[in-house]
């Protein structure tokens, strides 16, 4: 059984009912370190030594700030307070001589908002009305109710009544709150199927997936296109720091991120529809060695390294915690030959051209479409034995893929014809 640990942000919709109160919350946090870091400063001139957070939370426990919040909330205020001259002082031993200590938490006279922790006895989840109820301390409790009421909605497709959250986090982030759910899985479903499909990453087709005997491309085009639009947006800026040279790289960064999760998504469907277990990536890792050897695929004429690399990063992560939800395995295999191979018949031909897309096999005449044969050759990489019949087999799905586009209004793949 697999234990992996998500954290989830969801948007608050009734942040004006309960701002006031968090607020407050997010003051008393930031008094509370302050409290502590001047403790810790005390013992430091006193006896050379930097408090722990077991010490910290023992002298401080009666302080008036610590009441502030519910208990929990205060010990990990205290914990991050002791984790941050933790690194501090690992910094140093490294010979990094301009390492700070932490500093105080004070923006101008007054206290910024800092980050509020809920452990189990701190908050208390309603996923019928998705809402979360987040525990004050003692002090805050007395004149108005004792518990904040907060509202929240995460992204689409998550529910976290499949998992069991750990901790509450309120962070203010933009002039809002937000709340973080740091999660662990519950479930651990039962795979789909025992089938195996295979999938090619690329930088036309971003995706090609083989299920042997079918096969389905994911045109890149809408993240080319977002590049170009937001490179030449970006070009106009005077200074690449400005605040709409932030405010564009924000928007691409979330225009990236939710072409990848809808493909992502659209895969493992795919993937559930025709019970597969066994999900084959090509690992790009290899490639990218490759590269110094001179032997692989030259991606400087197909356009910026850098975007895919992150790209195909990104997805093989949303797809891997996307298919674990729904049991299906991830596995990443080399990407060797898987261009250069027949997966028809087998024969490897090292002047093999690919010509318009097409793959044309010398040996067997087999005509594949060139990503649905690298990912038929993925797929192959794990299955117990080789299809080395070529000929005996209908190979038509090999050159007639299905493809299946991003519908920018909907958010969405689609197959072609539904456009
Ligand atoms: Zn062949």
């Amino acid at each position: 059984m697999s234990r992996t640990i998500r954290t989830f942000e969801a948007t608050i919709p009734n942040q004006q009912q309960v701002r006031d109160d968090l607020d407050q919350l997010g003051w008393a946090a930031s008094k509370l370190w302050n409290v502590g870091r001047y403790y810790a400063q005390e013992q430091w001139d006193e006896t050379g030594e930097i408090p722990d957070d077991g010490e910290l939370k023992a002298e401080l426990k009666g302080h008036e700030r610590y009441t502030d919040l519910h208990s929990q909330s205060s010990q990990r205020v205290l914990e991050e307070l002791a984790e941050a001259f933790n690194g501090w002082f690992g910094k140093r031993r490294n010979g990094d001589d301009r390492a700070r200590p932490p500093g105080y938490r004070k923006n101008g006279d007054s206290h910024p908002r800092s980050t509020v922790s809920f452990k189990a006895a701190g908050f208390k989840h309603d996923a019928q009305f998705t809402r979360v109820r987040l525990s004050k301390g003692r002090n805050l409790k007395e004149h108005r109710s004792d518990f904040i009421l907060c509202e929240y909605q995460t992204r689409p497709g998550v529910d976290l009544t499949e998992w069991d959250i750990q901790q509450v986090r309120a962070v203010y982030k933009r002039d809002e709150w937000r709340l973080q759910f740091v999660c662990r899985t519950t479930i651990d479903p039962e795979p789909p199927g025992d089938g195996v499909a295979g999938v090619d990453l690329g930088i036309c087709n971003f995706a090609a997936v083989s299920f042997g005997g079918e096969s389905v491309l994911y045109p890149g085009g809408a993240l080319k296109e977002d590049e170009y639009y937001f490179s030449k947006k970006k070009a106009k800026c005077d200074d690449s720091s400005s605040r709409e040279a932030t405010r564009l790289d924000r928007k691409r960064t979330g225009r990236r991120t939710h072409f990848l999760h809808a493909l992502s998504k659209a895969t493992v469907k795919e993937c559930v529809e025709r019970g597969v277990g066994t999900l084959v990536v090509g690992d790009l890792g290899g490639i990218r060695e490759d590269d110094e050897n001179g032997e692989s695929r030259n991606w400087g004429d197909h356009g910026n390294l850098d975007l895919h690399g992150w790209a195909f990063d990104r997805f093989t992560t949303l797809l891997d915690y996307k298919a674990e939800a729904e049991g299906i395995d991830v596995e990443l295999v080399s990407e060797r030959d898987t261009s250069k191979s027949c997966s028809a018949c087998g024969h490897t031909d090292d002047t093999q051209r690919v010509e318009r897309g097409l793959y044309v096999c010398e040996k067997c005449d087999t005509v594949a479409n060139a990503d649905v044969n690298g990912a038929e050759n993925i797929r192959q990489k794990v299955l117990p034995s080789l299809a080395t019949d070529g000929g005996d087999r209908d190979n038509g799905w090999l050159a007639q893929p299905a493809v299946h586009l991003f519908d920018r209004s909907e958010g969405v793949f689609a197959p072609r014809e539904q456009l």
